[in-house]
């Protein structure tokens, strides 16, 4: 029995998890030996409304508890973004220690890509972001504020350790691939002590993995990479800030920001690992019941891989190329016309081995 942890969060982070999680349902009657059992909090922006605060200060402990976490998004349009990203998703993934953030992007069946003259085996990346430092270190300090002399200052961090063990993870991503090519993503030009450190260390951790071919590049000119020679492109590892707007671009060059997981991984499984689509809290299309689900179908397929569920992870990665490549019933970001019920429905058919 694995004892999931659902936090759905704000906007449409309830929809399409709660549609994850109907998805999840239909999978495991389908698979012997997939019993899950599902529990849900309620933190987030209304949590933030009545108790001045967006999770319990229990709320890491208790999570614990948990065989892994399936989470939606944090954002609210009353609260400032700051205070919803610090206080729920990133107080987690610090206080489980997620230090690697893990992003696979491939354009599925069926798909259309910006790009043009790109097929699916153009675009298949594997995305490492660092997930406890950086320039998301939290250090900082603001003074005079409302004064003509407001003084603001971020610190990025990098620790040795912590760049150490990112590294790592990501030659071993590499390494797992067929191609075996990692690309460092970097600013050491501009950036010139961290950023030389984190090059410094990559060459070093790079002396073990002679099997992986390396290359390096700097953060403006990947996103120049990632539009006009795609497949040049298969794992990159890159700092928190520059893999953030890295796979966002790498989402939308695949299709849409409805499609992309991400797993927030404590690779030596101290504790619980979060999975969760990668696009925010969407409170232009909220309510609407068009949010597109397929992001946090895939979050699913990352948290069954990790939890060694290997034949059910492929089963519903399967359903959900079968649905991208039918195109019978797709949302509107994909060009369809299908609500996320439509499209649930959809899904547990297709488990179900049934017509839709
Ligand atoms: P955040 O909560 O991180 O501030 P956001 O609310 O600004 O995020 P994003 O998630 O970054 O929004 O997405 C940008 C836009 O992409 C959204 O405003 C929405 O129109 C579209 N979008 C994102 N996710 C989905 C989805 N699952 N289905 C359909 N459209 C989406």
């Amino acid at each position: 029995m694995y004892k999931i942890a659902v936090i759905p969060g704000d906007g449409i982070g309830p929809e399409v998890i709660n549609s994850g999680v109907e998805v999840l349902k239909a999978l495991s009657k389908t698979e012997p030996n997939l019993n899950i059992e599902f529990t849900t909090f309620d933190w987030g922006g209304d949590y933030f409304r009545k108790n001045g605060e967006m999770m319990p200060e229990s709320g890491v402990e208790q999570l614990k508890e948990y065989d892994t976490i399936y989470f939606g998004s944090a954002g609210d349009p009353d609260i400032p973004d700051h205070v919803t990203l610090w206080g729920l998703r990133l107080k987690i993934c610090q206080g489980l220690d997620q230090y690697a953030n893990l992003r696979p992007v491939r354009l599925l069946p069926g798909i259309n890509s910006p790009l043009r003259d790109v097929s699916e085996k153009d675009i298949d990346w594997s995305f490492i972001r660092e997930n406890s430092e950086g320039e998301y270190s939290g250090i900082g300090g603001r003074s005079h504020k409302g004064y003509s002399h407001d003084t603001s200052m971020d610190i990025t961090l990098f620790t040795r350790k912590g760049v150490e063990r990112i590294q790592k993870f990501a030659f071993e991503i590499a390494r797992s691939r067929p191609r075996k090519l990692l690309t460092l993503v970097t600013k050491s030009n501009a950036q010139r002590h961290g950023m030389v450190m984190w090059d410094e260390i990559f060459e070093e951790v790079s002396q073990d993995y002679r099997d992986v071919t390396t290359d390096k590049m700097l953060v403006d000119a990947m996103t120049t990479r990632m539009v006009l020679d795609p497949k040049s492109i298969d794992t990159v590892v890159a700092s928190n800030l520059h893999a953030d707007i890295l796979t966002d671009l790498a989402a939308s060059l695949s299709g849409s920001m409805g499609i992309a997981p991400t797993g927030n991984l404590d690779p030596d499984k101290r504790h619980p690992s979060m999975f969760e689509p990668i696009h925010g809290s969407a409170f232009d299309i909220m309510g609407k019941g068009i949010a597109n689900p397929i992001g946090s179908y895939w979050s699913s397929v990352m948290m069954l891989e990790s939890l060694g569920e290997i034949s059910a992870s492929k089963r519903l990665m399967s359903a959900i190329e079968k649905l991208t490549s039918e195109k019978k019933i797709l949302p509107k970001d994909l060009g369809g016309s299908s609500s996320s019920i439509e499209i649930t429905e959809a899904m547990i058919n297709i488990i179900l081995g049934k017509n839709y």
